[in-house]
């Protein structure tokens, strides 16, 4: 008699107990209250024999960095914002606890930069991510980069450090971790050398993709925060609807893989399954697969290069059932089309597209400018935008600078 058919049962798979893999390494974690940062505790706690925290840092949330300093016990605490800094002392003094707060940039850099450390999280949201990032980097520590704003910014400056200093850079955007690993390990002697044609970095699209164009002046920004895919911080979010985040994605790749926009094919595919491909000269496409949760990639880039478990679980390949793919639209996005002019434009033109951009999504966020108004301000900014190479992290802060000053010039005209 036949045997029945088996249906597709997926049975949690029984992960075995891993030993510690490499010795204890000290970790710094910029940014520990934002998305990135507590999905990068969450793997950390899975390997508390393997890690241990010397320091998280946060702007003003003192509340969620006191729960972290209960339960991490870093060395130092740096608190951005003053006020929050002296609340978190008192509440930590209130529990005789050790870790010491700080406050201020230089705190920032001095815990990224320690001797004791041996890997920087960098996950604080934007340009604030520069200087602390730059300090990792030029103190040639492990550094795992989800702070992309600061390669936009300065690319040609920070890559040259990383070189310099020999920083060890991996990327946690999970569209560049899929690269990396989808690339060979030699792939820093030249992508055409390694026989790489071209790299396809994929987009979810956003909540909008489909919306009627009509509808989008009207967008709020909870609406627009609601990513179909993952759960990011309210930037980031409002950078995945406009698109802008697959701009700054695409000038990001560039830095990171040594390559041009013209090697770089954007491709639209709703259910972030496929996190981006490498395309070779024979035509193999290699894809980096998985759930849509960044613990992937934080695992990847924490432990690289041996592995270790993320608590992600196992991508079911029956229920996910189909993978689409299709071509961005540049009408509906034009913030996508002002990133790949600034990325052919040059260093000084990319400066002014990330400042201009976080001005006009803070002016968004807080109901000052509409959803499409963002990609004016963008326009109006990067027009008067120089088109020369910063020679130093000072001319990148001047530009950085005069292009919020543009920016918010447009903004009072638009309200
Ligand atoms: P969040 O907004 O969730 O968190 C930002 C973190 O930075 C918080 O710890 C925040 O502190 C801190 N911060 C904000 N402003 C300052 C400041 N002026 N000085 C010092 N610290 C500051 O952002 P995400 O975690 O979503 O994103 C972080 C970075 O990672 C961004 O560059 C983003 O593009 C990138 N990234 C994020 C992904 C995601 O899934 N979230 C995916 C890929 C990349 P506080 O909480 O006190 O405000
Ligand atoms: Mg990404």
């Amino acid at each position: 008699m036949q045997e029945p058919i088996q249906e597709h049962i997926q049975e949690p798979i029984q992960e075995p107990i891993q030993e510690p893999i490499q010795e204890l390494q000290w970790i710094t974690v910029l940014g520990a209250t934002g998305s990135i940062g507590v999905n990068t505790l969450d793997v950390i706690s899975r390997h508390r024999d393997c890690y241990r925290v010397f320091a998280l840092t946060a702007n003003t949330q003192f509340d969620k960095l006191f729960e972290q300093c209960c339960e991490y016990q870093p060395v130092y605490a740096v608190m951005s914002d003053e006020s929050a800094a002296d609340k978190l002392r008192q509440r930590l003094a209130e529990i005789n606890h050790t870790t010491q707060v700080l406050t201020g940039e230089r705190a920032q850099c001095d815990v990224a930069e320690a001797d004791r450390v041996d890997v920087v999280m960098a996950a604080i949201v934007g340009a604030a991510g520069l200087e602390a990032t730059l300090a990792a980097v030029r103190a040639g520590k492990k550094v795992l980069l989800a702070n992309k704003e600061s390669l936009v910014m300065a690319g040609q400056l920070f890559m040259d450090a990383v070189t310099e200093h020999g920083a060890v850079l991996l990327p946690i955007d999970s569209e560049h971790n899929a690269i990396y690993q989808c690339m060979p390990g030699d792939y820093r002697s030249g992508l055409s050398q390694v026989g790489v044609r071209r790299i396809l970095l994929t987009a979810s699209g956003g909540p909008f993709r489909e919306a009627a164009l009509s509808e989008l002046a009207a967008v709020t920004p909870d609406q627009a925060c609601a990513h179909p895919n993952w759960r990011m911080g309210k930037k980031i979010s409002v950078d995945s609807a406009t698109m802008m985040n697959k701009g700054l994605e695409l000038i990001e790749a560039c830095w990171l893989f040594d390559t041009t926009p013209d090697h770089v094919d954007i491709v639209i595919h709703p259910q972030s399954v496929v996190h981006s491909m490498v395309e070779y000269i024979d035509g193999s496409v290699l894809a980096q697969m998985g759930n849509p949760d960044m613990r992937t990639p934080i695992a990847h880039a924490l432990a690289w290069p041996d592995r270790i478990q993320s608590g992600v679980s196992s991508l079911d390949i029956i229920a996910t059932a189909r993978l689409d793919f299709e071509a961005p639209d540049y009408e509906r996005f034009p913030c996508l089309s002002l990133a790949v002019q600034a990325a052919r434009q040059g260093g000084m033109a990319m400066v002014s597209l990330n400042a201009a951009n976080e001005v006009a999504v803070a002016a968004f966020l807080e109901e000052a400018i509409r959803f499409n108004q963002i990609a004016q301000v963008v326009e109006v900014a990067l027009e008067q935008a120089e088109n020369n190479e910063p020679r130093d992290i000072d001319e990148v802060k001047r530009a950085d600078f005069e292009a919020r000053q543009r920016a918010l010039i447009a903004i009072s005209r638009l309200t």
